[in-house]
């Protein structure tokens, strides 16, 4: 920046922050006790603070920009669409919505070929639901511990975080069971095969035992995302499929955060070679740049309100900035093959450097991931592997990390003991590695 850019950058964020604490009411917070940084600009990989400092942000904001900020092509197809039609009733037909669902519903297994268009992944979550319950005619949805599917009334009950405590309403119809992760494994096991068997016999009896004519869906992230990026195994989500097809239950592939190419691949179900019948999307399908989210549907599902109205809507579904953005976000990730660069840098790159980190911090209890999707599992003790900030919650260990990599130019996502490594698909090998650098210094020097 230029001194004079400088100046004005410094002058609009005290006033932004200023502003910001008289009027902003902000998620998941106790207002009185947050003092949040203002970001005055992004590129690329970069946000900008108030006072102009460039921070790598190893976060993507929310595991949402998987093309980087302010990427040119996208920004100026939402500034043409809103030269020509900013927004519509969504009873409409419109260029922008239909060729946003041509491009996603190409990307999502043969059989899947319609989307319902939502604001975001808690309501497209909500409506895969609302879909499954009356597909079946049954009620009961089941989701993992460690999970996070949103923050509306049913996707929070969804939810298998400690968010979930206190919205928990009892008659939300909503069962949790737990999944593998074979670092904190709820079944005693101590490898990947006992894990995988044991966790599948859980979800078997928890179906049996509330009653398999009562259990309209499970919702599974393919990989988890803010609840600790555990990567499953193969079997267990073919097992999952599989018992969901023989109890009549719907399997509803919640993709929020781990689709769009954040694992490598399109969807993070390709991994396991397994077919939802509902994809719940949102985040990366634009980078967020607009908001968006949808649900796609198997076509039995589609069948279901073929001549029975669907009982459901949003005055935004579908809307065209943000389906601008979806057609020009999927059209760049192809063309400068960003997903390839994803699973290329998470293997020859971020896998190999987290070892080496892992295998030199006396703090370090687990890496795992893939793609541009990594988790580092901090611990007070290797042995133990008590983590370093109690589940749920923070500690002065974990705050001094934080404040150590935001001091070095990092912006980091950081969820209760963990660090989660999630730049942009389309980061440079070169800013990878100056950003992983930071981390080893971190947490192998302290
Ligand atoms: N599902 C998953 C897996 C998510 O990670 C999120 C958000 O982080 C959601 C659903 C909710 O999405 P939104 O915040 O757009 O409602």
């Amino acid at each position: 920046f230029t001194e004079d850019e400088l100046a004005g950058i410094r002058a609009e964020s005290v006033r932004a922050y200023e502003l910001d604490r008289a009027h902003v009411f902000h998620s998941w917070s106790a207002q009185k006790q947050i003092s949040p940084m203002v970001v005055s600009r992004a590129q690329g990989s970069y946000v900008y603070d108030g006072e102009g400092r460039a921070f790598l942000d190893f976060s993507s904001q929310l595991v949402n920009t998987n093309i980087g900020h302010q990427h040119p092509v996208v920004v100026e197809a939402i500034k043409k669409q809103a030269d020509l039609l900013t927004t519509i009733n969504p009873a409409h037909a419109n260029a922008a919505r239909s060729e946003a669902a041509r491009l996603i519903t190409e990307r999502t297994p043969e059989g899947l070929d319609h989307v319902f268009f939502t604001n975001g992944g808690a309501d497209a979550n909500e409506h895969a639901i609302r879909m499954a319950r009356l597909h079946t005619g049954k009620h009961k949805v089941l989701s993992r511990y460690r999970s996070y599917h949103g923050a509306t009334a049913l996707a929070i009950n969804v939810t298998g975080d400690p968010r979930r405590v206190p919205n928990d309403h009892g008659d939300a119809g909503t069962v949790h069971f737990f999944g593998p992760f074979l670092y904190r494994s709820e079944f005693d096991a101590t490898t990947e095969a006992e894990e995988t068997a044991r966790a599948l016999r859980h979800l078997e009896r928890t179906i049996q035992l509330e009653g398999r004519d009562t259990i309209a869906a499970v919702v599974l992230e393919s990989i988890p995302g803010t609840a600790g990026i555990m990567v499953p195994s193969k079997e267990y989500m073919q097992g999952v499929r599989e018992l969901c097809t023989r109890y009549g239950i719907m399997y509803i592939a919640d993709e929020v955060m781990a689709g769009f190419g954040r694992t490598g691949k399109w969807f993070a179900f390709e991994h396991f070679g397994v077919v939802p019948d509902l994809v719940t999307f949102a985040k990366g399908v634009n980078s967020g740049y607009v908001p968006l989210g949808g649900v796609v549907m198997s076509n039995a599902i589609l069948e279901t309100f073929a001549d029975r109205s669907y009982p459901g809507g949003l005055t935004y579904s579908g809307h065209p900035l943000a389906c601008a953005a979806a057609v020009a976000t999927l059209g760049v990730m192809e063309s400068e093959d960003m997903i390839e660069n994803a699973a290329t840098l998470g293997e020859t790159v971020v896998a190999p450097r987290l070892a080496a980190i892992a295998e030199r911090s006396p703090i370090v209890g687990e890496v795992r991931g893939v793609g541009m999707f990594w988790a580092i599992e901090l611990v007070k003790d290797k042995t133990t592997r008590e983590p370093l900030a109690p589940y749920g919650g923070s500690s002065p260990e974990m705050d001094a990390i934080v404040g150590k990599l935001k001091a070095a130019g990092i912006l980091p996502f950081v969820n209760f003991n963990r660090l989660h490594i999630v730049p942009p698909l389309n980061i440079s090998a070169e800013d990878l590695n100056v950003g992983l650098d930071v981390y080893e210094k971190v947490l192998v020097e302290g």
